[in-house]
């Protein structure tokens, strides 16, 4: 990172550099030629206004001290003025040549050996002359120059400056990085009380921040999967137990005794029962959780499926339990039924598992007023959620220890998979308890009419 940082400073110091001085080279380039042009043409201006005067030679020095000396040459290439002075060769062909060249709009001003030259066509004294006046771009170059060691040492101080700068931030950079690499590493291990920490830089923080935040959830959910691996070890230990204490007292005691031998199986039976109910609840959990996107929803008859549920529970009546119904005729949603069959089992389930002594439970199916939902209840006669209960008993494997007044089949998900499907069809749900009276699950259903009977045939033709 440091090298990438230097290369940076590097970089963009070469390029001011660069542009710095072509930006002063031209601009004093221009400066010269425009100092040319302006003296030429005041003396151009001089030698107008004294027609068949000898000029004084201080015309052609006046601007010797700005290294600007005017000339006028002869046709032949002789120097007419100023006397004493030396001009090259070469510079007074050109300037010849490009006099002969001029045309009014032609540029007059051009840079030829190290000097910036403008040259015009004049008549001094009746004879024909060239008027040149040339500046040396000496005092450019060495202004150029002059300045490009400035340039070179303040370069250099920045460059300095720029390293340490470089070196501290990419110092302070790579600490945080490193820092929080290393704890992602010890997280990777398991380590879930490592911090991610730094504030040295708001983006740097901000990814520590996010990193904290996964460390919880990824806490969470192995605290989670360790509960639910110790939940369902503990429900399964329990029944395989009894079954197997049962088993052995049918061969060691009760084989001969028909009466107990048909006790002890029963309990036999009903652990295997037990254990077949948190096994399917188990998948069913999984199941739903990873199949939320697959709802298939369609038109069905609320009405006549409750019923058909209902009747499932019909063997309960054998054993005093009243179901009590108040239920609106035909009446249609839409929905998952398949899913929404697991939501009314698991409600009636409860209620019959947890209502009270007498046995009572009271299933309504009512439209509201204005038609456009309908409401399944579920109620029991039970000992009700305590207060400060009811916010969990939708959570996994929550069960209420005061519940289990009698021995009742229970996983503490059937009611986790509720919500889990009535969420998935953004159905509303929920619960009013009273303790010692009793509580009441309720789901309301959206009420649609019945399906068109192209539906109905594409439904049963799944
Ligand atoms: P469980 O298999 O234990 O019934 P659920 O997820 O269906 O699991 O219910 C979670 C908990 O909510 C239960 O253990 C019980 O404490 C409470 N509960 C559920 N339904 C009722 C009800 N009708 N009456 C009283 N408590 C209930």
């Amino acid at each position: 990172m440091f090298a990438y940082f230097c290369l940076l400073s590097v970089l963009i110091l070469v390029l001011v550099d660069v542009v710095f001085f072509i930006t002063v080279s031209t601009t004093l380039e221009n400066q010269s030629r425009n100092r040319v042009v302006n003296v030429g043409n005041e003396v151009v201006r001089v030698i107008d206004l004294s027609p068949g005067v000898t000029l004084s030679d201080s015309v052609f020095w006046r601007y010797r001290e700005e290294g600007i000396i005017a000339y006028i040459l002869s046709p032949d290439g002789a120097i007419l003025h100023p006397d004493g002075v030396e001009i090259s060769e070469t510079r007074i062909r050109e300037a010849l040549d490009h006099a002969a060249r001029l045309k009014d709009e032609e540029d007059a001003a051009y840079r030829f050996e190290g000097f910036m030259n403008f040259c015009t066509n004049v008549s001094l004294n009746g004879e024909s002359g060239v008027l040149l006046v040339s500046c040396s771009l000496g005092i450019v170059r060495d202004t150029v120059s002059n300045l490009q060691i400035y340039m070179l040492l303040v370069s250099g101080v920045a460059l300095a400056l720029a390293f340490v700068i470089a070196y501290s931030i990419s110092q302070k950079l790579t600490r945080g990085l490193k820092s929080l690499s290393d704890s992602a590493v010890k997280l990777a291990k398991g380590d879930y009380t490592v911090q991610f920490v730094n504030v040295d830089y708001k983006e740097v923080a901000q990814l520590s921040d996010t990193l904290n935040e996964m460390r919880d959830e990824v806490k969470k959910s192995g605290d989670f999967q360790r509960e639910i691996l110790a939940n369902v070890t503990h429900d399964l230990k329990t029944p395989l137990t009894m079954i197997k204490a049962y088993a052995s007292m049918i061969k060691e005691i009760s084989g001969d005794n028909p009466e107990k031998r048909e006790k002890h199986l029963q309990v036999i039976i009903d652990e295997a029962d037990r254990l077949t109910g948190l096994v399917n609840d188990v998948l069913s959990v999984s199941k739903v959780s990873s199949n939320l996107g697959n709802l298939n929803p369609k038109v069905f008859n609320l009405t006549e499926y409750l019923y058909g549920i209902i009747s499932k529970f019909g063997y309960l009546q054998q054993s005093g339990y009243n179901l009590m119904l108040d239920i609106d005729p035909d009446r249609y949603t839409r929905a998952d039924e398949e899913k929404i069959g697991q939501v009314i089992y698991n409600l009636m389930g409860n209620a019959v598992n947890y209502t009270g002594e007498d046995k009572t439970v009271y299933i309504s199916l009512k439209t509201s007023m204005d038609g456009q939902r309908i409401k399944l209840s579920v109620r029991d006669t039970g000992k009700g959620i305590p207060k400060d209960e009811l916010p969990h008993i939708w959570d996994r494997y929550y069960r209420s220890e005061e519940n289990h007044v009698r021995p009742v089949k229970g996983t503490g998900l059937g009611l986790n998979i509720v919500k889990v499907i009535l969420q998935s069809h953004s159905f509303d749900f929920g619960v009013e308890s009273e303790e010692s009276k009793g509580s009441t699950f309720w789901v309301d259903f959206p009420c649609v009419p019945a399906a068109p009977p192209e539906e109905d045939s594409g439904v049963s033709g799944d």
